[in-house]
Order: C-alpha cells, then sequence, then structure tokens
C-alpha cells in the first residue's frame, strides 16, 4: 500500500488514504450516462479488509472514544449536517455523476444525508435503558451499549443517503465502522469522509472500503471480529451474508428488494394517484428497493388511468442526470441487459406493452444506457413479470374487482417492503393496511422509503431488522440488565 496519488481515489483506512501500488489492483469506476472513467478505486480482499477491522476495534476500545459523551458524538454529528449542506452543490453533482441520476434527484438525497445526522445527533444522548421492579431492595436496570464494530455493505442506487444513515447512526451509538460502497458508486462515500477529516473523529471510527463483492464484501461480511452486519441490496446477496454472519453469530440486518403494489381504487383521486403512481416507477430509473413495481389497479378505471399514465410517462425527458432530465440512465450495461430481458420476456408472451420498452439513444451518450420507462399491462398477477423484482423503470399492471382481490394480488409476492393505497375511503384503506404483509404502507401518498424517522424495511424476503428512527436503535446497541442489592 501505497499514499494516494491524484489519478487514483483510494479508500479510507485507519484515518489513512490507501491505495493499492499494483495497477492490476483498482476499480474502473464509470460514468453512466455516458459510459466514461471517473475514477479508479482500489480492488480490496481480505488483508485490507482485515487491516480495516482491526482500525476498527483498535478505535472502538480506545479510551479516546469509550470516553466520548454521547452529547459531544451528537454535537459532532450536528456539524456532520452542516458540512454536507455546505458541500450540496459538489455532493449532488458526484451522486449525478456516478450513479446517473437527475441532479435534482441528487440534491433531494444530499439533504436526506444531512437529515439523517441531524435525526441521529438528537438521538445520541437519549438511548435510554429502563428501570425493572424486580423486588424490594434490588435495584434493576438495563443500559444499552453499543455493539462493537458494524460492518455496512452499501448498494449502489443511493449510495450517499444510506452512506450516510450508516456512518450516522453507528456514531450515535457509540460504534465504529467499516463500510463497504458498492463497486459501481464509491464515489460519495468517500468524499463524504473526506469532507469530515477536519472533525478529527478518532482513527479508525470509520472505516471506507472499496471492492467487489465476492471479494471485499465477502471478506467484511465473514470476518470473525465483526459485531454486527448492515446489508442492502438483492436477495440472493443477503442469503449469502447470511450464511457467513451464521459461521460467526453475527446478528445481520437485511434489507432486500421488493415487488411494491400501488393499490388504486375507482375512488382515488385520480390527479393524485397518478402523480405518484408515475413518481414511485421513474424515480431513480426505478432502481429502488420500493418502486412501485406493480399497479394493481380496480378494473372499471383501469384502461382510463393506464392512457393518461402513458401520456405522463412520454412526456418525461430522457438524458444525463447533470443536465437535469427528468429521467436519468441505468446503472450499467449489466443492470440494462437484465432489465430488457425481463421487457423482452413480455414481448415473447403476447403481455402488451402500451408504453416505452426500448433503448432510448442520447446524443453524444453512445455508451450510457437509457430505457424507456415501460408500461406492460394485464399482467397475471402470478407472473414472473409480477412477482420479479426487475429494478428498472417497469411496472406491471394487475386488475383486481373486489377489495379482498386487491389484498390477496398484493400479498402474492415473495417480498413484503412496501404499499401504496389510493382510495377514499379510509376505513378502506385501514382494512387493507391490516391485512397487508409489508413493512411500510402509504396511504394517499408514496414515500419511497419514507423520511428518517419512519421505521424502513421488509416483511417476508424483503429482509429483517429496521433502518431509520428509533427503531433502528436495536441494531446498533446491545442490552445490559444489571441487578445490584442495596439492602436484605
Ligand atoms: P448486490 O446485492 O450483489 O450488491 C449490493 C452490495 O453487496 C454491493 O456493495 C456488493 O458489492 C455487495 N456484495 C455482492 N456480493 C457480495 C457477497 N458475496 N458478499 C458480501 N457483499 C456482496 O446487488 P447488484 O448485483 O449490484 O444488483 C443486483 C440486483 O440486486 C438488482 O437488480 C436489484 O434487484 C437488487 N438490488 C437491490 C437493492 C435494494 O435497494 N434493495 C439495491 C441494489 C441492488
Amino acid at each position: 500500500m501505497e499514499t494516494i496519488n491524484v489519478h487514483v481515489q483510494g479508500c479510507y483506512i485507519d484515518g489513512e488514504w490507501k491505495v493499492s501500488a499494483d495497477k492490476s489492483r483498482l476499480i474502473e469506476v464509470k460514468n453512466p450516462a455516458d459510459g466514461s472513467v471517473l475514477a479508479y478505486v482500489p480492488r480490496t480482499d481480505k488483508e485490507e479488509i482485515d487491516l480495516a477491522v482491526k482500525a476498527a476495534r483498535k478505535a472502538f476500545v480506545s479510551k479516546e472514544w469509550k470516553t466520548t459523551k454521547p452529547y459531544n458524538r451528537g454535537k459532532l454529528l450536528y456539524k456532520v449536517a452542516e458540512i454536507i449542506r455546505e458541500n450540496k452543490e459538489e455532493l449532488a453533482k458526484l451522486e449525478t455523476l456516478n450513479v446517473g441520476k437527475p441532479l435534482a434527484q441528487s440534491f433531494a438525497d444530499v439533504e436526506v444525508a444531512a437529515l439523517y445526522f441531524e435525526y441521529y445527533a438528537g438521538v445520541a444522548d437519549k438511548i435510554l435503558g429502563e428501570t425493572i421492579p424486580v423486588q424490594p431492595g434490588i435495584i434493576d436496570f438495563t443500559v444499552r451499549e453499543p455493539v462493537g464494530i458494524v460492518g455496512h455493505i452499501i448498494p449502489w442506487n443511493y449510495p450517499l443517503q444510506i452512506t450516510a444513515r450508516s456512518i450516522a447512526i453507528s456514531i450515535a451509538t457509540g460504534n465504529t465502522m467499516v463500510l463497504k460502497p458498492a463497486e459501481d458508486t464509491p464515489l460519495t462515500a468517500l468524499k463524504l469522509v473526506e469532507l469530515l477529516e477536519p472533525l478529527g473523529l478518532p482513527k479508525g471510527v470509520i472505516n471506507v472500503v472499496t471492492g467487489y463483492g465476492h471479494e471485499a464484501g465477502a471478506a467484511l461480511s465473514s470476518h470473525p471480529d465483526i459485531n454486527h452486519i448492515t446489508f442492502v441490496g438483492s436477495l440472493e446477496t443477503g442469503k449469502k451474508i447470511m450464511e457467513s454472519a451464521s459461521k460467526n453469530i453475527v446478528p445481520v440486518t437485511l434489507e432486500l428488494g421488493g415487488k411494491s403494489p400501488q393499490i388504486v381504487f375507482a375512488d382515488c383521486n385520480e390527479e393524485q394517484a397518478l402523480e405518484w403512481v408515475l413518481k414511485a416507477i421513474v424515480q431513480n430509473s426505478g432502481q429502488t428497493c420500493t418502486a412501485g413495481s406493480r399497479l394493481v389497479i380496480e378494473k372499471s378505471i383501469k384502461d382510463h388511468f393506464i392512457k393518461k399514465l402513458v401520456v405522463a410517462m412520454e412526456g418525461l425527458s430522457i438524458g444525463p442526470g447533470l443536465n437535469n432530465y427528468d429521467f436519468g440512465p441505468i446503472i450499467s450495461q449489466k443492470q440494462f441487459n437484465r432489465i430488457q430481458k425481463f421487457i423482452d420476456l413480455a414481448k415473447q408472451e403476447g403481455i402488451r406493452v402500451v408504453s416505452g420498452g426500448t433503448r432510448q439513444m442520447v446524443k453524444g451518450c453512445d455508451d450510457g444506457y437509457y430505457l424507456q420507462p415501460t408500461i406492460l399491462d394485464d399482467v397475471p398477477y402470478d407472473h414472473l413479470l409480477a412477482q420479479e423484482e426487475i429494478f428498472g423503470p417497469v411496472i406491471s399492471v394487475i386488475t383486481f374487482e373486489t377489495e379482498d382481490e386487491a389484498i390477496e394480488i398484493a400479498n402474492s409476492t415473495q417480498y413484503g417492503l412496501s404499499a401504496g393505497i389510493w382510495t377514499q375511503d379510509i376505513s378502506r384503506a385501514h382494512r387493507i393496511t391490516d391485512q397487508l404483509q409489508c413493512g411500510q404502507v402509504f396511504i394517499n401518498h408514496y414515500g419511497a422509503g419514507g423520511g428518517v424517522a419512519q421505521p424502513f424495511g421488509g416483511y417476508k424476503k424483503s429482509g429483517f431488522g429496521r433502518e431509520k428512527g428509533l427503531e433502528a436503535l436495536r441494531n446498533y446497541t446491545q442490552l445490559k440488565n444489571v441487578a445490584l442489592k442495596f439492602s436484605e
């Protein structure tokens, strides 16, 4: 390892920027808008992951970290929020360059990143225990202690937001951490730690290690000295992470995919429903775990609603995120091909593609993969296209005639992340909410994951454990019960 040079972005271990001297051990980071190379980052493996975990352990047991008052950890997090806002242009631009999303969406992500820090700043000195009335003469109480070293494995779709929430809660709870951003989108995570350097956090509290999933990710999730793993990504990788964590008896939080339904009734406020059904599938080009990828709609209004949805979709501008078009590229050729296969399957099986469905060439961006947002009409609810996470701007339309049928369809996939309900009948909205098997329900709006205070996570194969809000504190703390006898 040697110190970083200008063209290569190093990773951050034990308070130092490191980059491999071996140029064959670098990963090319691309701009999805046009396929150009943005930077190179180290392709780390077991050895560097071990260094990062050791640094995090050293920081965790250090007197300096152990004796930092919770209030001061909170103050530090407030400062991070300030730094993020002061650098919002740079962060937003970098997020757009690396992820491809429209600049306006990146600015929104930057603000959410700042909000995570503020939210958990306020929480840092309010992580309370309980007293338990066991018997006279004994005072019994609980303390919530940090778990130790947290391994965070970050996906490519919301790198800045997820890095921010990972760092914010880990520091608020007094842990130290090793973060591994996705190989496609490591740049804002690295930029964020660079911006935080002047705060003078003890070395090793935050380590950011770049690399491929099967190498760096696997080494991190199987490292024997990690105390908790937080993973956001695919179901398949989630299973691997659980398997390796099980060998070390390490708890995991898994936020996996979804096939979230937008359940639209004939009595909905049509304008409102249309706006959000559209947003929920085009945001970040549909590469969102809570994408509203199934439109479960009452048969009587389907044709009319779809006509309007097609007009709205076809009115979207498509192009590089930096120019702030409505709709940016798909993250990579690999993901584009994966999505295209689903669309081809629809065509082969006679499912009607009523809008989009093909690659859109954008001038000057021949190596960018732009896909027209796509509507697949009358998809049988149990068809692969209504069951599998496509992770692109593709919505499958499924009709129902009764409330019971709507619920059955909504619950019919292996996933259970989010759902939207669109109706003016509030009793019905509650009846349905009661029966939905998912971690978040939005009634007459849709929040794609919700705000920083709203617990977020899945039922069924969408994962377990909750991020965001106070609920997430459970993942990052462990409970100690203390019983003190003070009289006979
Ligand atoms: P992935 O699950 O493979 O990658 C997510 C993160 O896990 C990345 O940081 C990656 O490097 C890491 N990783 C990969 N293999 C690993 C392993 N064996 N051990 C430890 N870490 C590992 O996702 P992907 O291949 O980038 O995308 C494939 C599909 O995953 C998408 O089409 C989509 O369906 C899903 N996905 C979901 C989300 C989400 O927000 N839930 C995010 C990204 C991808």
